[in-house]
């Protein structure tokens, strides 16, 4: 299969004039690429076109959903989506006040091996191209519409696979959505953000950080042997300083491990006097990993001791908890059903 939305301009050029028809079609086809419109349905290109670009194997997406499940409770709705070559990735979208949010996968499985997560039980199967990220926003958007923000917040490692994630960025701003309203979430590849800290559009940076301390850290993710907590608020820092955009430490309250009071006061001390927020969450139980979320009580004194102590903090809601949120968890599921 080949996709459109994978053609540059000067690729879609070339096919409108292999199909013989007139260059204002490259804007019409455009249009319905951005919109996320089968091939079948462009109804404004000649039958004669739309024939042949079928008959040559061609489809709008490179991502098409492969299966759907939504929260009954919040709307939520989590995505498996089909690539080229079969490979199965998700993606969620987010209902909220002021619009919606799609979460993408920028990788097939992930390298990183943090303990919690599920998306890397199997390791790295491949990259996603820029095209397949971006599909995953228009099939989700075509399905649900609404969307006006973006978290690279799915499968994979995001600076790990850096050339293409920032080329989804630059085609996302293109197509109207702001950078200021898309997030790049990491577990901390330094010398990548200091990369992204240089682009003019550079997204809001998100670092999971979920330890106060560098013992603790290398418990959970293995990335933790390679930079140091203070090595990976210093990169933070520099990134604030270049953008002007407050960062984003994201701490997953895993239960008797990272929720004690000792821990909230570490890592208050850890950010004083950057202006940065933590988002706190509890962690999603993966049934293959043995870890569990903290409680609810032990998760509000946490955020209480971080907010005395002066350090900017929210509690994430678990949107869609009904429906197997959590990274990588309807893929497994799924795989394992089809097994
Ligand atoms: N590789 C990137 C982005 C993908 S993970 C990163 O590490 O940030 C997206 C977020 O979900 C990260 O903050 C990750 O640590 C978190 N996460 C993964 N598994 C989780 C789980 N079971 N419960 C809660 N958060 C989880």
């Amino acid at each position: 299969m080949k996709a459109l939305i994978a053609l540059d301009a000067q690729g879609l050029s070339a096919l409108v004039a292999e199909c013989g028809q007139p260059s204002y079609r490259v804007k019409q086809l455009s249009d319905y690429i951005a919109k996320g419109v089968p091939i079948a349905q462009m109804s404004v290109l000649p039958k004669s076109m739309r024939d042949r670009l079928i008959a040559e194997g061609y489809r709008t997406l490179s991502a098409t959903i492969a299966k759907k499940r939504q929260s009954a409770t919040d709307g939520t709705a989590k995505y498996l989506f089909a690539l080229d070559g079969g490979d199965l990735v998700e993606g969620v979208l987010m209902k909220y006040s002021y619009g919606n949010t799609v979460c993408v996968s920028t990788q097939v499985g992930c390298a990183m091996g943090c303990k919690f997560c599920a998306s890397t039980l199997e390791g790295k199967v491949r990259d996603l191209t820029a095209d397949e990220m971006l599909s995953q926003v228009i099939a989700a958007d075509a399905d649900e519409g609404g969307v006006n923000h973006v978290v690279m917040m799915g499968s994979g490692e995001p600076l790990d696979n850096y050339a293409e994630s920032v080329k989804f960025i630059d085609r996302l701003c293109e197509s109207g959505i702001s950078h200021r309203h898309i997030s790049l979430s990491t577990c901390g590849l330094c010398e990548r953000i200091d990369e992204l800290s240089h682009k003019p559009n550079a997204p809001v940076l998100t670092i999971s950080l979920h330890a106060p301390t560098d013992e603790l850290r290398r418990r959970i993710m293995p990335i933790a042997a390679k930079y140091s907590v203070c090595e990976v608020v210093a990169a933070a820092k520099r990134y604030f300083e270049r953008t002007s955009r407050r960062v984003i430490f994201e701490y997953s309250l895993i239960a008797g491990f990272n929720d004690t009071q000792e821990c909230a006061r570490k890592l208050a001390a850890l950010v004083k006097g950057f202006p940065c927020h933590i988002n706190l969450i509890r962690l999603n139980p993966v049934a293959e990993r043995g870890l569990d979320g903290s409680d609810k009580r032990t998760v509000e004194a946490f955020a209480r001791t971080l907010t005395a102590l002066g350090t900017s903090n929210s509690l994430r809601r678990t949107l869609g908890a009904d429906i197997d949120g959590a990274c990588g968890q309807l893929r497994r599921k799924y795989i394992s059903e089809q097994r």
